[in-house]
């Protein structure tokens, strides 16, 4: 009996696994990484391809069954199973990763394997048909977000597979699609919170243009919060930023709490004092010209490159704006 809620969907048709297995591109002297391995059936192909599998897998009856299955076969010594939930494991040394994955880890793996180091050379990973498309995603498409900003930010991502859902016992609801993802080399030198805050930001809305969202009031407040925070911080002599840890992926919660209309909001509060009118109006102009400067005003970010991005991000940096 299967579990729904470990998202156990066994790959039944033989062919497919094969096609996974040689699309992975698998060489004989690599270590491969196997997620959810289940009852073995691309464990046991990736045996057959590679030096040695390491699989993680959360459900002690799978690991049992896993063991059993390859005990007193050359592979049992080819084999190393980890019993445990793969987010709370540190990883090993890999050279590759193939997995067949419970969907409902999607983000968090996928954002723990582009963390990885050192970097492996690629992994190859079934995902929901949705999720997948948004990780392949280019500027300009429809399902082009932050998730896919993030991970083209640290990898290059391909399609690789469509799968429909009858390939698994039991069918999952959704159709799936095979993803390659292979790291950046060397990797993009970015500080992570800083890209993180400022992808969420560029995000609250991804049709509006650049020039509305950074005169939003919320937004402008929190950067100029932080502003303020790092020149005093400066001036005491303690300018060390904690750049540890990374947020989620995709889908988490917003930084910044907006109000549908917030946005073009100008007014003033009436006891408000001048001086403080005057301040923020001075870093309102600041970031707008940070803006204007390579004409990003009436840019996008549905449209936006990484490239575009990672260029926007350091010319705010530089203009000592920060989005952590
Ligand atoms: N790889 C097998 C196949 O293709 O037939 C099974 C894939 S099934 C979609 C996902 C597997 O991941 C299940 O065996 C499940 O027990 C395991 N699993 C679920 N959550 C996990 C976690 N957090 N860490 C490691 N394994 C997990």
């Amino acid at each position: 009996s299967f579990h729904k809620s470990k998202g156990q969907h066994i790959l039944k048709n033989p062919m497919l696994v094969d096609s996974i297995v040689q699309k992975s591109g698998i060489k004989s002297t690599d270590i491969i990484l196997e997620i959810g391995p289940g009852t073995g059936n691309l464990t046991k192909k990736l045996l057959e391809a590679g030096k040695s599998v390491i699989a993680v897998e959360l459900d002690s009856r799978m690991v049992l069954e896993l063991t059993r299955r390859f005990q007193g076969t050359p592979f049992s010594n080819k084999l190393k199973v980890i019993q445990g939930d793969v987010l709370k494991t540190d990883l090993p040394y890999f050279d590759i990763c193939v997995a067949n994955i419970p969907y409902q880890i999607s983000s968090p793996l996928t954002f723990k394997l582009l963390n990885h180091q050192p970097s492996f050379r690629c992994a190859v990973i079934m995902y929901q048909r949705e999720f997948a498309m948004r990780l392949v995603a280019q500027p300009g498409d429809n399902l082009y977000c932050r998730l896919s900003v993030n991970t083209q930010l640290y990898a290059r991502v391909s399609h690789l597979l469509k799968v429909g859902k009858n390939n698994f016992r039991p069918p999952p609801k959704v159709d799936s699609s095979v993803v390659r993802i292979e790291p950046r080399k060397p990797r993009p030198q970015v500080n992570p919170k800083e890209w993180d805050g400022f992808i969420r930001i560029c995000f609250i809305r991804k049709n509006k243009t650049l020039g509305a969202i950074f005169r939003i009031k919320n937004v402008l407040s929190l950067l100029e919060k932080n502003y303020k925070t790092l020149q005093a911080l400066n001036t005491s002599g303690a300018a060390e930023m904690d750049i540890s840890g990374l947020g989620e992926l995709g889908g988490g919660e917003q930084s910044v709490e907006m109000d549908a209309d917030d946005d073009d909001d100008d007014e003033m509060e009436m006891e408000e004092d001048k001086e403080a009118a005057n301040g923020r109006s001075e870093f309102k102009e600041k970031v707008a010209a940070v803006l204007k400067e390579k004409d990003f005003c009436d840019k996008r970010s549905s449209k936006l490159s990484q490239e575009e991005f990672l260029y926007l991000l350091s010319r705010f940096n530089m203009a000592g704006i920060h989005f952590s």
